[in-house]
């Protein structure tokens, strides 16, 4: 198979982990005999200072002309103080709106080798695995207007939570449809007891649902949610959610795992290339430092392989090189108790990279006695 990937590492530890994906995704079309073409655009903070522009347009136009769109991560101290429109942040959201970007998938799952990682008492994390199915392009941070003005001649601020029905509509059917191929529960939450929002997203699940009759539909108050994702995350299946409560528990829901340097994402899109990202930012506190975790970069890249490309096996032993790694013991220092020795960056990217190949010298030698 030949594909065309865009990546864009972005600022701070989104080059040390995107760097991780590229050799990874290398090391499978090695080992399964494809051609992967990886091509780099800047976006964020980086683009800011060498073009002037969070997501300048051959940016925009190298994503379009890919296949799948591999993304480090953006943001960092230095552009804190810049105006909104020259903010890292801005190049994120501008091109979820250019790719249409649609919903964002989080998967949360525990690598049982970690359960001593999670802050939660391994037996309330156990078997956890569940999927925040996030609506990307809706709600309050895209709703106009969002700006400082004046209310009775004081000052005021107004931001807009803003859903067309349809955005709604597609976001949900996405994840009644996932949800087939899971557990079949769909989990929507809202806050249908305050917002006007709220009460058309619940409206709009119970009607999507009666096109699925085999799927459990329940709805839960954000605030509910967020408690009970911590007192019982084995409850939840497929949970679905506007785009600033998704941003918030997908967060919440990333450290019961045991690191937010572990979780994987991908972004649908409704037209173009999906896109691929880690769920952690820029990390600035570690950035350059060949401490970051790279697996949630390198799990992501393993999504791009089954969701983009249709290629299961690969994106499997992708992930089992992963497993068999941690299970191995090996940790960065996000994952490692303290006084326990770590892995730096590049180091757990060759471990993974190692375990890739040694499965096909593995397969190889069972073949050759089969
Ligand atoms: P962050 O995710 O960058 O970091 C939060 C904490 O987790 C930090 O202590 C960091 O060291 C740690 N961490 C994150 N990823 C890690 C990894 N792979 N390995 C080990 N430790 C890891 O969030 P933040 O500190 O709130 O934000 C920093 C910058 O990133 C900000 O500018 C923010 O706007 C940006 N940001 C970008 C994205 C994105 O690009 N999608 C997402 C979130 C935040």
């Amino acid at each position: 198979m030949i594909r065309k990937i865009a990546v864009l590492p972005g600022d701070g530890i989104g080059a040390e982990v995107a760097q991780g994906a590229v050799e990874i995704l290398q090391a499978a079309a090695h080992r399964f005999g494809h051609h992967f073409h990886f091509q780099y655009g800047e976006i964020g903070g980086t683009a800011i200072d060498n073009t002037g522009n969070p997501l300048p347009e051959e940016t925009v136009e190298l994503c379009k002309n890919s296949d799948a769109v591999l993304l480090g991560a953006v943001g960092g101290p230095k552009w804190d103080k810049q105006p909104p429109h020259l903010r890292p942040e801005r190049g994120l959201l501008k091109i979820r709106n250019d790719l249409q970007l649609y919903a964002n998938l989080r998967p949360v799952s525990l690598h049982s080798s970690l359960s001593e990682s999670s802050p939660l008492k391994k037996e309330v994390i156990e078997g956890t695995d569940l999927l925040i199915v996030r609506e990307l392009t809706g709600g309050l941070y895209f709703g106009k207007p969002s700006e400082r003005t004046t209310y009775e001649g004081k000052e005021a601020v107004v931001d807009t939570l803003f859903y067309q029905k349809e955005e709604i509509e597609r976001i949900i059917e996405l994840s009644f449809e996932i949800a087939g191929k899971r557990n079949k529960k769909v989990t929507s939450v809202d806050k249908a007891n305050v917002l006007e929002s709220s009460r058309v997203w619940r409206e709009t699940a119970e009607e999507v649902a009666k096109k699925y009759p085999d799927i459990e539909l329940t709805h839960m108050l954000v605030d509910n949610a967020a408690m009970q994702l911590i007192k019982n995350p084995r409850q939840f299946d497929v949970v679905v959610t506007e785009n600033m409560f998704g941003d918030i528990l997908s967060d919440e829901a990333s450290v019961l795992t045991g690191s937010l340097g572990m979780l994987p994402s991908a972004s649908i899109s409704a037209s173009g290339p999906h896109l691929y990202e880690p769920i952690h930012g820029s990390a600035p506190d570690i950035a350059g430092k060949n401490t970051a975790n790279p697996l949630g970069m390198i799990l992501s890249a393993a999504s791009m392989l089954r969701l983009s490309f249709g290629l299961e096996e690969e994106a499997q032993a992708i992930e089992k090189a992963v497993s068999d790694v941690l299970e191995n013991g090996s940790r960065t220092a996000d994952l490692a108790h303290s006084g326990k020795e770590t892995l730096g960056t590049r180091e757990m990217i060759a471990e993974i990279k190692t375990s890739l190949l040694d499965q096909e010298a593995i397969a190889n030698i069972m073949g050759a006695y089969a």
